[in-house]
């Protein structure tokens, strides 16, 4: 087709439109601003309004206000809106034809066809509704795809070869779906689909008012819970706190007369939030099960859990998934907008872009910090705590809680390490901060902060939470830097294995002239014939040899640098042993 096709999903709290063009798909109007409240109503001066509009209004004036329409697609169910009764395709086209009106000017031409995403479960009559609401809108529905299949789509350009089978985890504000989702050659197929219809980010909103309410009831010895007013206002507070909570470890509500004279203030930390939502959290495990047992496939058949809708951005979410399936959720796009650029691939190929995909800003590293876990009859030290994990999407924030170890502890060790590994020490060390404590009880609370963005920029910020005292720092440039420390230990491995690089590649400090084979000077003439033997050899050694050859050379030299001689001659006689085995 020669004509521009717009891809959309049309979803219960918000809809989003995405385009083709040089091959990616982009949402219309910007990342978060293309977001469009799934909103309708008639305002004060007795105009159609769509999006923020509506949905500002949507508390004041329901009578004059639509929301969650996709819940009525296909049924009988009138919509009023302003004393007249509207069928749920004609409300939707005017959230469809509102898109629309966005991407003409963006594109700066006609749009006259679209690809529009449902739920895999909706029946033909609701199908059929969505595509009759296109048509109202001026939208010829050149095809209707299930939004697991374009969760698939907008991910599929970055999976490998092969079939593949994936699960898609959807939680939106009310609405639970999970899918499996089979991809092989160019054929995407839906496999099993179940969920809860009555779940979701506002029964989490929910439970928050409800310990807000009993909160003012014993603060205050006052019931709250019959005002509309007090709970409309607590419901926005609840929603913001549990927001936050995705990215912080504690939060503040804090609502100044909610009553005549009552100034609500009070701490919910991420905890006490999990806690709260973990029944609904493990019925959404059940549904995963079952999706399984559908598609007549076990967790170990999965290859890639791909998360979709906003509450999926819950941490704890995602430490479920893992824990059930034993493979990350992949982090790379944002939930809130896959399913529209997944809509937008498609509605790429229907204008014959076969290739199109999603451009995606991540961080190809994890950066994290160490730490010692304390198992009750044992501590480990240095274990590695990622923060903003490998894959995810930029910009990134996350906070994690510490406990100090001791009474009266003075100062901690902040580390900032990037890698994959999980002893912290085997990763790379771009940072370190000593953080002054105020000497509290063993088990005082530090949170620390990344900030991360797409620069390259991570922020740091610890807090020891009962005094507010804190810690910042910056580290710029942390890609760069990170492959910068790579090259360094690549040219120290190659220094000790000496003759390895070529003399341009050793740093400007390396006196090349006052070195044995080892790279290093005054070192016992033995430990030098060991690491020249290693040279030697090393290429036809099997690759567990190898690394194991550098790493000891690596030791022998750090060793050597530190005037450990007597390690050094241990480390050396360990690297002959293997060498012994090698021809
Ligand atoms: P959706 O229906 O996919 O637009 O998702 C909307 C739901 O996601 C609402 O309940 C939001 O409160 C929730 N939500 C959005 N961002 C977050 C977040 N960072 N953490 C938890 N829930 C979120």
């Amino acid at each position: 087709m020669d004509e521009p096709v717009l891809g959309i999903d049309l979803g219960t709290t918000n809809s989003e439109a995405a385009f083709v063009d040089d091959s990616y798909a982009r949402i219309i109007g910007g990342d978060r601003e293309g977001i469009l409240p799934s909103c309708v109503g008639i305002n004060s001066d007795g105009e159609l309004v769509v999006g923020p509009e509506a949905r500002n209004q949507a508390a004041a004036w329901p009578e004059r206000t639509v929301v969650s329409v996709k819940r009525r697609m296909g049924s009988d169910k009138l919509c009023d809106l302003g004393g007249e009764a509207y069928s749920p395709s004609e409300i939707s086209s005017v959230i469809l034809k509102e898109l629309k009106r966005r991407a003409e000017n963006e594109i700066g031409s006609t749009i006259n066809h679209a690809v529009i995403t449902v739920p895999a479960y909706f029946t033909d009559a609701q199908r059929q509704a969505t595509k009759e609401a296109g048509d109202i809108a001026g939208l010829n529905v050149v095809r209707i795809i299930n939004e697991p299949t374009a969760a698939a789509l907008a991910y599929k350009e970055t999976d490998e070869q092969g079939t593949k089978h994936i699960l898609v985890y959807d939680l939106g504000g009310g609405t639970f779906d999970v899918s499996i989702v089979k991809i092989e050659e160019q054929v995407v197929e839906v496999l099993s689909s179940t969920g809860d219809n009555m779940l979701g980010g506002d029964d989490f909103d929910e439970r928050i008012v409800r310990f807000l309410t009993s909160h003012i009831r014993k603060e205050y010895k006052i019931d709250v819970s019959e005002d509309a007013g007090v709970a409309a206002r607590l419901k926005n507070a609840a929603e913001r706190a549990k927001i936050e909570l995705s990215g912080e470890y504690y939060t503040r509500i804090e609502e100044p007369y909610i009553t005549e004279d009552i100034h609500l203030t009070v701490e919910l930390s991420r905890d006490d939030f999990e806690k709260m939502v973990m029944k609904d959290l493990e019925k959404t495990m059940v549904a995963v099960t079952n999706a399984l047992n559908d598609a007549k496939l076990t967790s170990k058949d999965i290859d890639r859990i791909l998360l979709v809708g906003g509450s999926t951005r819950i941490p704890v979410i995602s430490t479920m998934l893992k824990e059930k399936l034993g493979i990350k959720p992949s982090l790379e796009i944002d939930p809130d907008l896959c399913v529209a650029l997944g809509a937008g691939i498609q509605a790429g190929r229907e204008m014959g872009k076969e290739d199109s995909g999603v451009l995606i800003d991540i961080t190809p590293y994890t950066f994290g910090t160490s730490a010692v876990k304390d198992l009750g009859w044992d501590v480990i030290p240095d274990v590695f705590v990622p923060l903003i994990e490998k894959n995810t999407k930029l910009p990134a924030s996350r906070t994690e809680p510490f406990r100090t170890m001791f009474d009266q502890q003075e100062q901690v060790q902040i580390d900032v390490f990037q890698g994959e590994n999980a002893n912290a020490l085997d990763n790379i060390l771009i940072g370190s901060y000593e953080f002054d404590l105020s000497q509290t009880a063993a088990g005082s609370i530090i949170t620390l902060k990344y900030d991360l963005d797409l620069n390259g920029i991570l922020k740091l910020e610890a807090v020891e939470k009962d005094t507010g005292r804190k810690l910042n720092a910056v580290i710029d440039n942390v890609f760069s830097e990170t492959s910068e420390s790579r090259l360094q230990r690549s040219r120290k491995k190659m220094r000790a294995l000496g003759g390895f690089g070529a003399a341009s590649d050793l740093p400007e400090d390396t006196e090349a002239g006052d070195q044995n084979a080892s790279g290093i000077s005054g070192i016992p003439q033995e430990i030098a014939d060991t690491i020249e033997l290693a040279r030697e050899k090393l290429d036809s050694a099997h690759q567990d040899d190898k690394d194991e050859i550098i790493n000891l050379t690596e030791d022998i030299q750090t060793a050597l640098q530190a005037g450990d001689f007597e390690k050094a001659e241990k480390l050396s006689a360990e690297l002959e042993d293997i060498l012994f085995y090698i021809d």
